[in-house]
């Protein structure tokens, strides 16, 4: 892996997102809102939306804190951990509890019901809650296909060192360095985890062709010599160009967010996005007559 990429150019630099605004979901996430298919449509595509939840410190509690039982319709939730518990269940059968480096990813497709909710054990000890949430597209040959849910354990997840101690990549789904990712998905997608050391300068190479986001969520980096992308921020970057020219870092947390972009019309409405008006009408009759499921009792 050489640390300048000679060959193709960088990708560059179109746009750095910026939400500084809060807003709670249900009583257990704190979410800054960072990228959302409503502003930048085809320019995050296969990519929907990202909340960032925390970081937080929640105060010990016997309470259930969260969002209560919810519907889902066409498209994925990928649930990332970096501190805390996420405790999840849904009407396909679905659930689990992840921890720090643990990921979720649930195709919701046809529909779900399900609620998420600070884990027990974390919840009685407090602490620190520090996650993502990210949504992924499905095309519209898959919308309407069969919910699954795959818990993806820190520990099938692959790392890449990178050269010089310069830092290591997780390959969370798609592929880096010869590294596959444990994820299944539909389209061509990579999700990888960053994190980079202070003060280095090299190219990241990634796919030419497909849109790329670099979201900050702890540190800096400067990109391109010229532009500095803070914690909570995102920068967007053209289809065309080989690599991401990183030429300074001060100890970042990181997601790089790259895939093939899911060229159809989006429709959505709050939990359901879909192609067309009708198809959301369809899914909010659906969901009211029950056709989503709903979740067993709690034990
Ligand atoms: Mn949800």
């Amino acid at each position: 892996m050489p640390t300048r990429d000679a060959g193709k150019p960088a990708k560059k630099l179109l746009s750095v997102q910026r939400n500084a605004a809060h807003h709670w979901v249900g009583d257990g996430f704190p979410v800054r809102t960072l990228l959302t298919y409503s502003e930048l449509g085809a320019l995050i595509s296969p990519f929907l939306l990202l909340d960032y939840a925390g970081p937080m410190e929640f105060p010990p509690t016997e309470q259930r804190l969260g969002v209560g039982e919810h519907p889902h319709r066409g498209f994925e939730t990928v649930t990332i951990v970096y501190a805390g518990e996420v405790e999840h269940r849904d009407s396909s059968g679905g659930g689990g509890c992840i921890g720090p480096g643990d990921v979720q990813w649930m195709t919701t497709a046809s529909g779900v019901v399900h609620e998420e909710l600070h884990g027990r054990d974390f919840a009685r000890h407090g602490g620190i809650l520090e996650m993502v949430q990210l949504w992924v597209n499905l095309p519209a040959r898959d919308k309407m296909s069969s919910p699954h849910y795959q818990s993806i354990p820190s520990s099938r997840i692959p790392t890449v060192n990178l050269p010089g101690g310069q830092g290591s990549i997780r390959v969370i789904a798609g592929e880096f360095g010869g590294l596959a990712g444990p994820a299944r998905t539909f389209t061509p997608v990579h999700v990888w985890d960053l994190r980079l050391a202070s003060e280095q300068s090299f190219d990241l190479a990634v796919p030419d062709g497909y849109p790329a986001a670099l979201v900050v969520l702890k540190g800096s980096v400067r990109v391109n010599a010229v532009e500095t992308i803070g914690a909570a921020e995102v920068g967007l970057f053209d289809r065309v160009g080989g690599h991401l020219c990183i030429d300074s870092a001060h100890a970042v947390t990181a997601l790089l967010l790259c895939g093939e972009p899911i060229d159809e019309p989006i429709a959505g409405s709050g939990p359901f996005v879909m192609n067309t008006g009708e198809e959301i009408r369809q899914a909010i009759a659906d969901y009211q007559s029950g056709k989503m499921g709903h979740l067993p009792p709690r034990s």
